[in-house]
């Protein structure tokens, strides 16, 4: 066959695959037009799934009637006019292919009216054949219908999901832009069924409750954390809170959501030791950087994007949820009904308040400690590692696994297994530093695995070396111990390190830093006081101060509590004294 130039049509066609790919992307498109057009109010009705009809209205700034004829055309846009800008962009839309792609894979039709116009005028588009535009009464704004999507693309149609797919896919989209723009009210109608509704107050909390429940938005923790050219805001989950997969971790970069594995990652990260193994936390998380330091024309329906320095956001996610992570992760409590200890107050600050006084997190952590901790004896020490459990007075021990200790606000039952494994756990890991301390085998043990394991061993070498082992390669599949650390000095030296092997072969690729963490967290969860074993009054008491400096005091490392609270509250209405 010879070359030839694809007719327009076949073209359009070609283009309009990568923008519209299902009816979620339609959405998308409008709905980044009417944010664009700076709407107030966004409306969108969808019917069977959005092969049937899509339609989205807007307040905004709209289209003139000189312009409308244009607006479908493509490559045809008001938001970007010479190349230097488009490493500048502010707008969400800058590609000018999306009305042009939609027109050519459905039956489209636009109402627009300027504020300034006296009537609106209305373009129709039949797969990719536009009519003469006609004047129409409107009121101002922007009406786009979208009808019978791929209709004449048979083979896209069939590619579809479920309906009921296709639905939950849009309204995930709009979901995302509902809390990316807290003060745009928005309303999506699926099957004549609201699906969202915000209120457009700009209150972003409300938009998560309206999403998630009013529950889950209490319980979210707000992250504010800005430095020179990166600010990150937004919402985490409390470690009570996880999901089985990482679907619920929502990226936006300057006002639109963005994919990115290596932002999950980070965020993930943050939560190390703190979930268990294959749970999740959630997130909506802003990043907001100046424009020019993020490439967002690198995919057609912009769903990634390229960051100048990967590695600054990367940090700035992990520090930024770390440090709201450690300053409210709430002691495990027993609720009783109406149960509200414990909870920050989430109104108290004013944004204004965080951005100008840089003491603010600490206020805030310090409001929420105080309400834990009677005295304190560190007062220089960073306020959310105080903050992180109250003083306890210990009363003894229980069925030789709980101690029982009281605090400012009622009862904490620790579990002695778990709390020493976070004890000793945090330890190594700051010990790591230094040298962890080494206990020379007076006659070195020989071990033998199966190639797996011994590959698994061989790779980590370096790491156990710097825990503590001395273990080198003693033949195929063999490998001799010399060094156990002094931590696990009571184990057997080969079984201390057979355990490290199984938890690396749990693992799928576990990252380099995490290795370490897992490692650590093995050999811990090896040498900490087991359920069933007597604890003298002066271990019992050590066990607790020890728990008290820790960073993360309330979890072990594997992401079990370490204790319950059962509040003096809780209490009163159990015993009746109380309603
Ligand atoms: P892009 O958004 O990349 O510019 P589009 O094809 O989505 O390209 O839209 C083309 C142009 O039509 C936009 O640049 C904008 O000027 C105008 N437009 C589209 N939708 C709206 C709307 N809802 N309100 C106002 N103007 C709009
Ligand atoms: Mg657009």
């Amino acid at each position: 066959m010879p070359i030839q130039i694809l007719p327009d049509e076949i073209a359009s066609q070609i283009a309009a695959g990568e923008v519209v790919e299902r009816p979620a992307s339609v959405v998308k498109e409008l709905l980044e037009n009417a944010i664009d057009a700076e709407a107030k109010h966004i409306n969108i009705i969808v019917k069977e799934a959005g092969k049937g009809l899509i339609e989205l209205s807007d307040d905004g700034t709209a289209i003139s009637a000189q312009d409308l004829p244009l607006a479908i055309a493509r490559h045809a846009t008001s938001k970007l006019s010479t190349a230097e800008e488009l490493f500048q962009i502010e707008t969400l839309g800058f590609r000018g292919e999306a009305l042009a792609s939609i027109g050519s894979v459905s039956r489209l039709s636009i109402i627009s009216r300027t504020r300034e116009a006296n009537s609106g005028l209305k373009i129709v588009v039949e797969g990719g054949h536009a009519k003469t535009p006609q004047p129409i009464g409107a009121p101002a704004g922007t009406v786009v219908r979208v009808e019978d999507l791929f209709f004449n693309v048979p083979a896209r149609k069939s590619f579809l999901r479920t309906d009921r797919t296709e639905r939950r896919q849009i309204d995930i989209l709009v979901n995302r832009y509902a809390l990316a723009y807290p003060e745009i009210r928005f309303q999506l109608l699926q099957e004549e069924r609201i699906s969202l509704q915000t209120s457009g107050k700009g209150d972003r909390r409300e938009v998560v409750a309206s999403i998630y429940g009013v529950e889950t938005a209490k319980n979210m923790i707000e992250v504010v954390s800005e430095d020179e050219n990166l600010q990150v805001t937004g919402f985490i989950s409390p470690t009570t809170l996880t999901r089985s997969n990482r679907s619920e971790i929502h990226f936006f970069v300057n006002g639109r959501p963005i994919q990115d594995a290596s932002l999950t990652t980070a965020l993930v990260q943050a939560y190390h030791t703190m979930l268990m193994v294959g749970r999740y936390p959630m997130a909506v998380l802003f990043i907001k950087m100046p424009p020019n330091l993020v490439d967002v024309n690198v995919h057609p329906t912009k769903a990634e994007v390229r960051f100048r320095d990967r590695n600054l956001v990367f940090r700035a996610i992990g520090r930024a949820a770390r440090k709201a992570l450690l300053a409210h992760t709430p002691v495990s409590s027993i609720h009783g009904p109406n149960h509200v200890r414990w909870s920050p107050n989430w109104g108290a600050y004013s944004s204004d308040h965080k951005k100008t006084d840089p003491t603010w997190e600490m206020a805030n952590d310090l409001e929420y400690s105080t309400a834990l901790t009677t005295t304190s004896g560190e007062q220089n020490q960073p306020s959310f590692s105080k903050g992180a459990v109250p003083l306890l007075r210990l009363i003894g021990q229980v069925a030789l696994t709980y101690l029982i200790a009281e605090g400012p606000d009622g009862l904490y039952l620790i579990d002695q297994h778990a709390a020493h494994e976070r004890v000793l756990f945090e330890r190594l890991m700051s010990q790591k530093e230094s040298e962890i301390p080494s206990q020379t085998l007076l006659e070195p043990v020989t071990v033998e695995m199966s190639i797996a394991s011994a590959r698994l061993i061989e790779d980590q070498l370096k790491i156990l070396n710097d825990l503590g082992f001395r273990v080198d390669n003693f033949g195929t599949n063999m490998f001799i111990i010399r060094g156990i650390p002094t931590l696990l000095s009571n184990m057997e030296p080969s079984a201390a390190l057979m355990a490290l092997v199984e938890d690396f072969e749990e693992d799928e690729t576990p990252l380099k830093g995490e290795i370490e963490a897992k490692i650590v967290a093995r050999i811990c969860k090896k040498a900490a006081v087991k359920a069933g074993m007597v604890l003298s009054s002066e271990e019992q008491k050590v066990l607790l101060t020890d728990l008290e400096s820790c960073q993360a005091p309330r979890t072990c490392p594997h992401g079990r509590p370490t204790m319950i609270h059962l509040s003096v509250e809780l209490l009163e209405k159990q015993f009746g004294r109380r309603g």
